[in-house]
Formats: C-alpha cells, structure tokens, sequence
C-alpha cells in the first residue's frame, strides 16, 4: 500500500484516498512544538513510524511566540545599550530611532524560514505531518478533525497557552502572544507579573524606549531566584528606569480618555498606560484528553508523568509544558529525545534528570542560574553549606559612566566543596553558564574550579578565582 498526504495534509492511501487507519503508527505526536518535534524525529530515525499532529505554525511556542522572536527583541535591546555606551568609547553616534515595524517584519520573516526548515526536517526524517487539532479519544485512538488514527503509543506534547488575568477590564490587557503581534511599540507600558516574560518583555521595552512599569504582587520580581540575583535584578531594573510597583495585585484594568488604568486590590490606581501587557504564568492544553482516556491531571490541568515521561494510563506519554515541569524549551527537547532513545533506540532505563538544569533570564544584564539556591542548599544541608560571592563592576564598564555590578555566587556542600548552585547576574551571564552546568552536572568541587586556570580579562575568570 502506497500513502501520501492529502490536501488537508492527513495521510491517505495513494491508490484509494482512503485515511489510513489501524494500529500502524508506532507513535502518534500530538503538538509540533519543541518536544513534540524532536520526539518524533528520534523516533523515526530509530526506524519507528511516526505521525506528528500540529494545529498551529511548526516550531511551537518557543519558534513563533517565545525563545526565538523574545531572542531577536532582546538582541535589538542589547544594541541599543550598547548604542549608549558607544560614545564613552569614542565613537561619534548618532541614533535617529528604531524602527519597530522594520524588526518585527524581519523577526517575522526569520520564523516563517524556521516553519519551513522544521516543516521539511520532518520530511526528511519521514515523519508523516498532519495539519488539525487532535483529540485523544482512547489509548492509542485520536481523531484529527474527525478522522480516525490509531498508535501504539501516543505523545501528548501540547505545551500550553498564556495564563489570563481573571479581573475586570481584563480583555484590555494583551499576553505575550499579542506583544509579539504589536504593530508598534507603546511608549507607557505596564507589565503584570514578575516572571521570566514579564522581566524579559520590561527590558525590551525599557531599552527601546518606552516608559516601562513592572507590577509585582510581591517586593520582588523572579520570586524563588537565589537573593543575590534578586537584588542585582531590582538593581539593575532600577538603572534601566523601569519603575517597579510593589505590593501591586491587579483587580481591575480601566480604559480612559488618557489610556488603560490598573487599579490595583488596596485601591491604588496607577496609570494611564498606553498598554498593559500579562504574564502572569501559563496554562498546560491538556483539553484535548478526552476524561474517558483516565489519564490524570492536576487541578491546573498539567498532566504528571513518571521518571519516564509516562502518565497513568499505559501508552499515553507526556513530555515538555503541558507536564509542567521545568516549562523550558531544551527540557522538552531533552524529555522528548531521551524517550525515543528508551522506547526505539534501545536504551532502557534512559530518562531525563530533571535536576540541575540550567536557565537563563533574558534582562538586561541577562542572569544565569544552575542548581540549588543558597536558601534552598541551606534548608537541605544546614551547616554543611559554604558560599562564595563576588560583586564587582566588569572591565567594559570601566569606560562607562554607568557601572552597574555583577554578581556571582558559588553554593557549596560538605567537605568537599560540591558545587551545588552557580549564580550569575551580569554580562555575558548567559553565554557563560552552561559550561558551569557542566562542571555542576558532574559533581565539580570547589577544588576543581580553583585548579582550572583562569581566562583573563573576563568575568567568567571570577567563578574560578573566588576565596
Ligand atoms: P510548545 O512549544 O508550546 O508546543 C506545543 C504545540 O502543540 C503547539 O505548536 C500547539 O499548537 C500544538 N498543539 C496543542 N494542542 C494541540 C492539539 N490538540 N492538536 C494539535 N496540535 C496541538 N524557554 C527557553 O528554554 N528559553 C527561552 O528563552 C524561552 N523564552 C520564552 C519566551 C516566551 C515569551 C514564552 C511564552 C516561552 C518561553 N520559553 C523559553 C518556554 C518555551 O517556549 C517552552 O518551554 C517550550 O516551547 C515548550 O515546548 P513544548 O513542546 O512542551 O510545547
Ligand atoms: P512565571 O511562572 O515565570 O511567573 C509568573 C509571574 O506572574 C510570577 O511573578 C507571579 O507572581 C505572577 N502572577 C501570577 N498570577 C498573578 C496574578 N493573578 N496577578 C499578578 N501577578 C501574578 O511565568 P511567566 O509567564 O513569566 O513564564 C512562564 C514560563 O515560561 C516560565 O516559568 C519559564 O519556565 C518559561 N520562560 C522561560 C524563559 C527563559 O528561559 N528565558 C523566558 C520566558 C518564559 P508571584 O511571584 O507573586 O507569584
């Protein structure tokens, strides 16, 4: 039998243009976003036969409305940073704007190529796409706009959607996926939220230009992030002009003559703002489980899963954000491809460990962070913890009249001195961290990074020199 794909995408029979049915898929992929994608591709280059199901533009989240288009804005705000420091350096600058438009048509561009690229790796590896929202109806039964496919095993990787704001008024707000759609830039923005986007979208914003307003509902931003990161945060969001409004919970978002007010839940209004924008967390898409399936969720909607990305009901798997752990786009990948690798490749047992992962926060400067906080350490070792920390103005502000600081901190265990947490606040803390997430994953000490010799002139000589 010979099979191709319809118009609509849906693989049929060459011969008859029937669907295909029957349990001849291995795996069926629901969701083409970041562990979808690279689930189905091991899979299917271990020989399995893998159909993949995706609603949306290829690339998921991360691609369309996430890591990729976040990463071009936070680059066209390192440029303008460094537009501003350019004449401390000699050059003779003169900036006529930005043209919000020009990048966002370029940005937009830049992702229509990666829909193709993915939509022809899947190809390439034999990966049957099919374009419709699936359902799960049954283990191994899911229906695509009304047609039938049956699996071996399917894979809910349906990631998850920006959590709304629950509050009057609350349409006026836009999420992340309408920033990333904003034709122009607002010049007076309020973020709600103090997570990663909301912190990321600030600096963007702030550093092109606008009048930028983060509403925390705590003292904070990034709550659960090592203190000393914390306060370099509020540090620098403070030296970016971006005005932190604390004790700051929304109850309700008013349009007036003047722009949107936010008035807040002990009766502040603040505002007008010419745009308000929520981060306030994301929602998992587990809709499409049909409750006969039994496979269990959270009262959020997350589905758990074990150490091996299976959920309750046998030959239904999850990997990436709609499981809710560790909502990251290289957790995903990495929980995706260490299931393939189990299920065909041969390596039973291979499983993704969830500790030590590694992250970066996109501000301006960008952190990095990798294992326990010293709060954390501290709860779980007691005494045992050491820590060693250095502030200190990096040499590319030396010619600056700003000097905003960075900061490290090294968490420690026992005797040896087991890394146990690697912080970073300051240039080039992004690019810095994932060698040190090395060191962590395989158990350095203290000793180990005394004994690796230092490259100087640069920050990252910090990590291995403290006392
Ligand atoms: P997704 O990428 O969300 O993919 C799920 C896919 O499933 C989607 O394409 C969706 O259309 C499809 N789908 C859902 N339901 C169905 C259905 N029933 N039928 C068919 N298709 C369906 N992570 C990082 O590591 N670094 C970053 O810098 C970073 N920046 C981010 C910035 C923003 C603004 C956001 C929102 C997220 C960011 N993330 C980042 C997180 C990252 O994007 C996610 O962790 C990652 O995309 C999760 O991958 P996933 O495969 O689980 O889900
Ligand atoms: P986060 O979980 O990071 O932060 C959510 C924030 O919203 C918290 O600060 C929380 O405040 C606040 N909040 C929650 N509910 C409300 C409410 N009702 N009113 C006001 N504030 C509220 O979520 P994000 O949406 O920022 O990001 C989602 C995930 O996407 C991240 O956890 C991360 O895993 C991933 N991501 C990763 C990035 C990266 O790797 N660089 C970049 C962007 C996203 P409080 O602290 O008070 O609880």
């Amino acid at each position: 039998m010979g099979i191709t794909l319809n118009a609509n995408h849906v693989l049929v029979d060459i011969m008859t243009n029937a669907l295909i049915t029957g349990a001849e898929w291995d795996l069926l992929v629901i969701g083409g976003g970041s562990g979808g994608l690279a689930a189905a591709q091991r899979a299917a280059e271990y020989g399995a036969r893998v159909a993949l199901i995706e609603h949306g533009r290829l690339g998921g989240t991360c691609v369309n409305v996430g890591c990729v288009p976040k990463k071009v804005m936070w680059n066209a705000a390192q440029l303008a940073h460094a537009l501003h420091d350019a004449p401390e350096y000699g050059f003779a600058v003169q900036v006529s704007g930005h043209d919000w438009a020009q990048l966002k048509a370029q940005r937009d561009a830049y992702i229509t190529r990666l829909n193709g690229i993915y939509e022809r790796n899947l190809a390439k590896r034999q990966v049957h796409l099919i374009r419709g929202y699936a359902q799960l109806l049954a283990p191994g039964v899911v229906e695509v706009d009304g047609q039938r496919l049956q699996a071996k095993q399917v894979l809910l990787a349906t990631g998850g959607r920006p959590r709304q704001l629950a509050i009057p008024g609350a349409e006026l707000a836009l999420d992340s996926d309408g920033f990333f759609d904003m034709a122009e830039r607002p010049q007076r923005v309020a973020l709600i939220g103090a997570g990663y986007i909301a912190v990321e979208i600030a600096g963007v914003l702030a550093a092109l230009g606008s009048q930028v307003s983060l509403l925390l509902r705590g003292d904070h931003a990034l709550r659960g992030f090592d203190a000393l990161l914390v306060e370099g945060l509020d540090e620098a969001l403070h030296e970016s002009g971006i005005t932190r409004v604390t004790g700051a919970t929304p109850a309700a978002l008013v349009r007036t003559a003047a722009g949107i007010t936010v008035t807040l839940a002990d009766g502040r209004v603040v505002g007008p703002f010419d745009q308000v924008i929520s981060a306030i967390g994301r929602d998992p898409l587990s809709g499409c489980i049909a409750p006969a399936v039994g496979v269990q969720r959270d009262a959020a909607g997350f589905v758990p899963v074990d150490d091996y990305q299976c959920t309750n009901v046998p030959g239904v798997l999850a990997i990436g954000d709609v499981t809710g752990r560790a909502p990251l786009t290289p957790v995903a990948i990495a929980a995706g491809r260490r299931l393939a690798d189990r299920l065909w490749g041969g390596m039973s047992g291979r499983h993704l460990d969830y500790d030590n992962i590694p992250t970066v926060v996109f501000s301006h400067p960008p952190i990095g962070t990798v294992g326990l906080t010293e709060a954390q350490a501290r709860e779980r070792h007691g005494e045992a913890v050491r820590v060693y920390t250095s502030t200190f103005v990096p040499m590319y502000h030396a010619m600056t009249s700003a000097k905003p600081k960075t900061r490290m901190k090294l968490v420690t265990v026992g005797e040896e001195q087991r890394v146990v947490g690697v912080h970073i606040i300051g240039p080039g803390a992004d690019e810095m961290l994932q060698g040190f997430a090395v060191a962590v994953r395989m158990g350095a000490t203290k000793r180990d990074l005394d004994d690796t010799v230092a490259i100087h002139p640069t920050s990252s000589e910090e990590l291995v020199t403290m006392r």
